[in-house]
């Protein structure tokens, strides 16, 4: 089974200095205060995995998901997101023990996909995932709210 090692935002929302998160073996829940970044975490991965609607992602606007700053710190040129999976079940159909995933924003509007570090496509990367069985709309990630949703229908 293919599963997350690790992820890495820079200038990401309230990820404005490079932020590594490591989902080591037994990993089952982030905590921390409101309004520290937890939610932004699954914004990230729903972004890196190819998002393209920016209130998804809880945001007016998809240029909104890059750090405005704060804290003494400037705002961010541009926002990254990398996930990182392991890849040792070949489930991913590549010929790598790691596969990892990036993508990348500017002010301008301009965006990139990375595949292994080397330049690709969105779809190109979603065939892929798709076949690993890792497809955001595929109910494998709840966004919160959603939560809410179910638990209020009747
Ligand atoms: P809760 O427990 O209330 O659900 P949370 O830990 O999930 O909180 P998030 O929603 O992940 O918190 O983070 C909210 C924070 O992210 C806010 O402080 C907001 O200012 C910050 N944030 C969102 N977008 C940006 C941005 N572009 N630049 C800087 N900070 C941002
Ligand atoms: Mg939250």
């Amino acid at each position: 089974m293919v599963y997350v090692k690790r992820m890495v935002c820079i200038g990401f929302k309230s990820f404005r200095k490079k932020t590594i998160v490591n989902f080591d073996k037994g990993f089952t829940a982030i905590v921390g205060a409101n309004g520290s970044g937890k939610s932004n975490i699954i914004d990230a991965f729903v972004f890196v995995l190819g998002e393209l609607s920016a209130k998804t992602l809880r945001a007016n606007n998809i240029k909104d998901l890059i750090s405005n700053g704060g804290n003494g710190l400037d705002p961010a040129e541009t926002a990254s997101v990398e996930i990182v999976f392991d890849n040792t079940s070949k489930a991913i159909p590549i010929d790598s023990e790691e596969v990892s995933v990036l993508r990348k924003i500017d002010r301008n509007g301009n965006g990139i996909y990375k595949l292994n570090g080397k330049k690709s496509t969105r779809k190109e990367i979603m065939d892929l995932l798709d076949l690993g069985g890792l497809m955001p709309n595929s109910s494998n990630m709840i966004m919160q709210g959603e939560l809410f949703r179910l638990i209020n229908m009747n």
